[in-house]
């Protein structure tokens, strides 16, 4: 039952953005709202005496201190950039939902390449697979910095 959450708190564990000690319980971030309970970080509705923070996602885009980046580019992407930018969306949706601190950062388009910068490393893998398996193409992922930093790279000509 516990499984899902122990492993969480493994992940961040590492953070230099997550330590328990920082974090009061229970209490919200002042931007995003994402609330800390139970030693987690949770969309739920804050508690009445949740104390004001900002969560490590929050720092993270602050500070720009990203844990992946995914790079998409070639013709494909290009005749193909709205439907590639929802499904882009769309899986940021489902994978914040499931860790709350796993977020896209910024994205930034040009003609015909596409850069995403996000909070931890796990999100952008999930990204790459995503774009990957709906629209094949070639997938690199390479992990850096003792795995905390993932660079994705996927082309289509
Ligand atoms: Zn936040």
């Amino acid at each position: 039952m516990n499984n899902r959450k122990d492993r969480m708190i493994e992940e961040y564990i590492h953070d230099p953005y997550f330590s328990k000690e920082k974090y009061e319980e229970p209490s919200v971030c002042e931007i995003c709202g994402v609330v800390f309970h139970d030693g987690v970080f949770k969309w739920e509705e804050a508690p009445k005496n949740a104390k004001k923070m900002v969560c490590p996602a929050c720092r993270r885009i602050q500070d720009k201190y990203y844990g992946g980046v995914v790079e998409l580019s070639g013709a494909f992407l290009k005749a193909h950039k709205e439907e590639i930018l929802n499904l882009i969306k769309n899986e940021e949706e489902k994978e914040k939902n499931l860790r709350p601190l796993e977020r896209i950062a910024t994205i930034e388009e040009n003609d015909d390449k596409i850069t995403i910068k996000t909070t931890y490393e796990h999100i952008a893998r999930r990204l790459g697979e995503a774009v990957h398996k709906a629209y094949k193409g070639s997938l690199e992922l390479n992990y850096q910095s003792g795995a905390h930093f993932l660079r994705v790279k996927w082309h289509r000509d």
